[in-house]
């Protein structure tokens, strides 16, 4: 059990105050923080702190990967196969999907072999592993994530009232299913630019029109999000996908799972979010990053989904547990009472505990550590019987460790 730094990451998306406050540091802070990285990613490893002296997670690792990682040494070669993070989103992220496990092995051997350098900014597969994740609010968060049912979008585009929407909303109507879905997507995302800049306009005068309106509005959040999009990103063709998205708002404590293909954006708010340790993503606009609209074709899933809402599930351990297919990865959340006897975080290693509320007192082998919002701890393997309680108010803290598949 060791003390665990984040790595801070500034990306103009980010906040300049939910961080900041989060961690209990000045704001606004100098640069939009977007992200706080707690695992061992090539790129910006978490440091871990011991008696003075700070080494990189990757380093410990591969120090000894038996003692700190233990069995999943074995079954995900040694390294820690997820990466938990801290995201505060307060402009929307890029339009983009991850592949499966197959995809992202055959895209990342193509290109190797046609020779893309690992660092290009060209590269859509940078690793050769799938990328499920999955994102808990700690504050209201808003997303867009997989096709709506495509009556109800039916419903949304004649509800605009756009004459140039027509023939798409009949197309819809006429294959109300995933191939009509994929149809109507792959021609909006590939709108030669004369026709997007004709009819984008007045998509977003629709919508606009729809919202000063009288009438019933039951698509107020879908409409106010299109023109919120085409404010940052004018004239991009994923303002018009955004139509086709489930539009969803998670409270503080439910969570969000993105399975392979399944086309998502974030809009803002605040979460923890875990990761299969990969940087695979293939983006479709909403952004000024490398975009790749036939290979996004290629990963999408059209099918038609429900909110892919996960409701946390209590544990017989007191844990809050959020379940997913993910066997990278497992996430749990513990509230500790204030002044409630010590819980016992059971298989929390090897893995990462992270304080989000309160101050949290974890305690191992007579030794002690305390946890402040925004700060970790690193779990190894040999790290048994490990017990966290409040100190002062009452506390929150997510436990990651790895998914049960291994
Ligand atoms: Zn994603």
């Amino acid at each position: 059990m060791q003390e665990l730094v984040g790595a801070l990451r500034s990306y103009a998306w980010g906040s300049r105050t939910a961080l900041a406050r989060l961690c209990g540091r000045p704001v606004p802070s100098a640069h939009p923080e977007a992200e706080l990285w707690f695992g061992a990613h090539p790129a910006d490893p978490a440091h871990v702190k011991s008696n003075g002296s700070s080494r990189s997670l990757l380093e410990v690792l591969a120090a000894d990967p038996v003692r700190e990682l233990g069995p999943v040494a074995e079954g995900f070669g040694p390294r820690l196969p997820f990466l938990l993070k801290i995201l505060a989103a307060e402009e929307p992220l890029s339009l983009q999907a991850h592949p499966s496990s197959a995809q992202a092995l055959a895209g990342f051997q193509r290109e190797n072999r046609v020779g893309v350098p690992l660092d290009s900014p060209l590269r859509n597969y940078r690793d050769d592993s799938h990328k499920p994740e999955l994102v808990v609010a700690l504050e209201r968060f808003e997303a867009l994530a997989g096709f709506r049912a495509p009556h109800r979008t039916v419903d949304l585009l004649r509800a605009l009232n756009v004459p140039g929407l027509n023939v798409y909303a009949e197309l819809l109507a006429a294959q109300p299913d995933s191939a009509g879905l994929r149809t109507l997507f792959t021609t909006w995302i590939t709108l030669p630019p004369a026709a997007l800049a004709t009819l984008l306009p007045t998509v977003l005068e629709g919508c606009v029109r729809y919202l000063s309106g009288t009438g019933p509005r039951e698509f107020t959040a879908e409409t106010r999000t299109v023109l919120e999009l085409a404010e940052v990103y004018p004239g991009d063709a994923g303002v018009l996908a955004a139509l086709l998205l489930n539009r969803l708002t998670l409270e503080p404590g439910q969570g969000l799972f993105l399975a392979a293909g399944n086309l998502h954006a974030y809009l803002r708010g605040v979460g923890v979010e875990i990761m299969a340790n990969s940087d695979n993503v293939l983006r479709g606009g909403l952004t000024p990053k490398h975009v790749d609209v036939p290979e996004l074709l290629r990963v999408l899933d059209f099918e038609p989904i429900d909110l892919p809402v996960i409701e946390p599930e209590p544990g017989p351990d007191g844990s809050i547990r959020y379940a997913t297919p993910a066997p990278e990865f497992a996430l749990c959340r513990f509230d500790l009472e204030a002044g409630a006897e010590p819980v016992a975080l059971a298989d929390a290693g090897p893995g990462i505990v992270l304080c989000t509320d309160g101050t949290v007192e974890l305690r191992h082998d007579g030794r002690e550590l305390t946890l402040v919002p925004g700060s970790a701890a690193w779990i190894s393997a040999a790290d048994a019987d490990i017990r966290a309680r409040a100190v002062g108010g009452a506390a929150q803290l997510f436990s990651a460790c790895v998914g049960d598949g291994n």
